[in-house]
């Protein structure tokens, strides 16, 4: 866990070097983590799911939403 987590990190890290851009609309990509919760299949106990998403003006209104 603890090392996935650097990983992610230097993976974020790595892509805001490049300046990743949206080829679409041309804004710089935002790294964001978005957490979300949900009942696991026992249905006792919530999961949580962190997942990176590069943000950009193409889909900032449905990850912000
Ligand atoms: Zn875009």
């Amino acid at each position: 866990m603890a090392k996935q987590q650097s990983f992610a990190d230097k993976a974020t890290k790595a892509s805001l070097m490049k300046g990743a851009k949206c080829p679409v609309c041309g804004t710089m990509f935002q790294p964001i983590k978005l957490i979300s919760s949900e009942r696991s299949s026992t249905g006792t106990s919530w999961k949580f799911n962190e997942r990176r998403v590069q943000v950009c003006k193409c889909n900032e209104k449905q990850v912000y939403s």
